[in-house]
């Protein structure tokens, strides 16, 4: 069969940009390596415990803010129940000194909680939130009212950063330390994030906070329902070895079992590095070839899995933040740093929660030693270090006296990243947006041959939905979209 659209990657990518094609009457193929579409988010199930992987809570998701609108014009809104976050409370800080408060949602709640602890800098904070909310309005797809730039991700690449803005606006260590510590949401340190994309990726969870009943899964779930009711091909367990054509233009791909699929047009979702590794030489300039291979990633992380005897319930509607002394709001390993603690569901009860899903940044190099070995494969010295690892970290929970017994169940490392996830280089997130890096944009100078992706829009929920519309946006028209989005909100 001949399509009009084949979509590699069956991540949240490539599950929106073949939902949003198919919409309009595109016939469209969405091929997906894994033996399941969304291995990343899907999560697992252990020891009676639902363990989210690459999904735990989202900004935006409150009725006609942008991921709500997403979702609700993707038709995938009715079979999920959204969950609030607490709204005292959605990120707890517990420091190392002794100092912790519950984040709480809104600009004016923040702005009262944290003017308490530092009240000199009340007028600072509300200059911070007011940027960000202005910065975040300058993209099109979350401002629908402003005029379509074409490729928006570009403009910010200049800067100022993160910190540059932190440092202007305040004064106490803290202050900055509590705004940095969510860049654990996209991977790059406050020195290397555009405040704008902070700001449009981060901004969203200062005003809400929700997650789903069921987690990833049950918004993987949704996704293939929608999918198969817009009569998307799906071809899971299949991975495309190569996209056929040239610089001239794309023609279909070639899976690793040999099959070839025609295609009009192609959307890769596949990390920037494997992208080039799918098409023959001369198919991009070596130059761009050069630029994909050399792109910086986010930071690494340990995550660590643990089924806990007396789980707070509090940990479903509240993520519990540890930060150490490690400045720039990322930690270097499962001894300090910051941990990212989100909790997971009781299978037979989703109301309850039975574990804990903890994320601690570190550098890919943790397991550099390791870098020939592949996944199922590992060394036995690998597993003895994984094991200490995962000592360490569990003394670091102890003290978190809450939860009572806790044992672990599974420990992914950069290794994990680089290999199950498809993340070459082991980050979180895949490809870093930093200062000063040009990332691939949806339209590539092959003709026909689009890009969607964490690297070319953002990470997260909302990161990779805002490449799709980005990325389909060219071929179905922005102003369309746009439009219809308007209608649906
Ligand atoms: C530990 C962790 C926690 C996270 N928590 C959150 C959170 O709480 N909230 C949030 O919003 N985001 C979160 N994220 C981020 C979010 O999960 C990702 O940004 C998002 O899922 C990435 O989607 P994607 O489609 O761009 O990439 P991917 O999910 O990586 O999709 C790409 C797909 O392409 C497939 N593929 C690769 N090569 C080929 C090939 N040759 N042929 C066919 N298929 C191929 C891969 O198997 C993969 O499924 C988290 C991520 C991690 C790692």
């Amino acid at each position: 069969m001949r399509y009009d659209y084949a979509v590699i990657g069956g991540g949240i990518s490539g599950m929106t940009a073949a939902l949003l094609l198919a919409k309009h009457g595109r016939r469209t193929v969405l091929i997906e390596q894994a033996p399941r579409l969304a291995p990343l988010v899907r999560g697992f199930q252990r020891d009676g415990v639902n363990f989210d992987t690459g999904f735990h809570y989202a900004g935006g998701l409150a009725p006609g803010e942008s991921l709500h609108l997403f979702l609700r014009y993707l038709g995938l809104l009715d079979p999920l129940q959204i969950k609030a976050f607490d709204p005292v409370g959605f990120d707890r800080f517990q420091f190392a000194d002794g100092m912790s408060f519950a984040l709480p949602l809104g600009d004016d709640a923040i702005i009262a909680r944290l003017a308490r602890l530092f009240p000199t800098e009340r007028v600072a904070i509300a200059t911070y939130l007011q940027r960000l909310a202005a910065a975040a309005g300058t993209f099109p797809y979350i401002n629908l009212d402003r005029d379509f730039t074409a490729q928006p991700t570009l403009d910010y690449v200049h800067g100022p950063s993160l910190q540059e803005v932190l440092d202007e606006l305040f004064i106490a260590p803290r202050l900055k330390e509590i705004f940095a510590a969510h860049c654990v949401l996209h991977g790059a340190p406050p020195s290397d994030i555009p405040f704008a994309l902070h700001a449009c990726f981060v901004g969203p969870y200062y005003r809400s906070a929700h997650g789903f009943v069921g987690g990833g899964a049950a918004l993987v779930a949704a996704f293939e329902t929608a999918l198969r009711a817009a009569g998307v091909e799906i071809l899971t367990g299949r991975a495309v070895e190569r996209i056929l054509g040239d610089s001239n233009g794309v023609c279909g791909v070639r899976l690793v079992d040999g099959e070839e699929v025609t295609v009009a047009a192609v959307i890769a979702t596949v990390h920037p590095a494997s992208l080039v590794d799918l098409v023959a030489d001369k198919f991009f300039r070596p130059i761009f070839n050069k630029r994909m291979k050399q792109l910086e990633n986010t930071t690494s992380a340990l995550i660590f899995y643990v089924a806990c005897e007396t789980a707070p319930e509090w940990l479903l509607r509240s993520n519990l933040l540890m930060v150490d002394a490690a400045p720039g709001g990322m930690g270097t390993g499962p001894d300090d740093g910051l941990l990212f603690i989100a909790g997971a569901e009781r299978s037979a009860d989703p109301s309850r929660c039975g574990g804990m899903v903890v994320i601690s940044p570190c550098a890919a190099q943790l397991t550099a030693r390791w870098q020939e070995s592949r996944f199922g494969g590992r060394p036995a010295d690998y597993r003895y270090f994984k094991d200490e690892l995962s000592r360490k970290l569990l003394r670091r929970l102890q003290l978190f006296a809450e939860c009572g017994a806790i044992r672990s169940v599974a420990l992914a490392t950069p290794l994990t990243l680089r290999d199950y996830c498809n993340n070459p280089g082991g980050g979180l997130y895949g490809v870093k947006h930093r200062v000063g890096q040009y990332n691939p944009q949806p339209v590539t100078r092959v003709p026909n041959l689009l890009l969607a992706g964490q690297a070319v829009a953002g990470p997260g929920l909302f990161g990779t939905m805002l490449s799709a519309f980005l990325c389909c946006g060219t071929v179905l028209g922005h102003e369309q979209l746009r439009e219809e989005l308007k209608q649906c909100s």
